[in-house]
């Protein structure tokens, strides 16, 4: 699997971190199954670096899915006609229940997000110190055209103990990752990958 990146750069020092740290498969697993876990980037003081964090912030989102994926149960498990169909074709069964697995891992989302908001931890080293990586101001242009970051911006955030601020810059090769799935128990800490 290959994806746009871009690096993150200090003003000030030597300083350098991908986007490409989220990049992979985070699943929270517990005795209920395994969850699709929403991450982001972050600062964290346990690394010191900008890495994979783990995401509360976005339940309406999570609502909003849970929402359009139920009116696509109903669409197809809501009439005789439907039901019939579903018992003459297993395509039909199999994706009833990946549908029904999917409103159940926001759902789970949303459990975890009321319960841990404020909370959020490093997916490399557990810590608990950290800060998303979103920069209130940007200037310049970085956007994807092509398959492909171009351009450049920096940003207000600061590069922690060091002064400089951050600024990103696209990568001019797409990088080629293997897709590696990592798991996580429900208090967010690492169990294996
Ligand atoms: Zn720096
Ligand atoms: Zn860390």
């Amino acid at each position: 699997m290959s994806v746009p990146s871009y690096s993150i750069l200090c003003t000030q020092c030597d300083y350098r971190s991908s986007s490409n740290a989220t990049n992979g498969q985070y699943y929270y697993k517990d005795d209920e199954g395994q969850f699709n876990l929403e991450r982001q980037l972050g600062w964290c003081n346990g690394c010191q670096s900008i890495t994979a964090i783990e995401d509360f912030s976005d339940t309406s989102k999570a609502a909003g899915e849970i929402r359009s994926n139920l009116y696509s149960i109903r669409r197809d498990t809501g009439t005789v006609f439907a039901n019939i169909l579903n018992v003459l074709f297993k395509s039909r069964r199999e994706w009833i229940d990946s549908t029904i697995e999917t409103i159940n891992s926001y759902a789970k989302y949303i459990e975890l997000a009321k319960a841990r908001a404020g909370q959020e931890r490093c997916l490399k080293c557990s810590s608990y110190v950290v800060v998303p990586y979103k920069p209130a101001k940007e200037g310049g242009d970085l956007d994807v055209r092509g398959f492909m970051y171009h351009g450049e911006r920096n940003t207000d955030f600061e590069h922690p103990g060091c002064g400089g601020t951050f600024y990103e810059k696209a990568d001019n090769v797409r990088l080629h990752g293997m897709v590696e799935s990592k798991f996580y128990k429900a208090d967010g800490s690492f169990i294996e990958s």
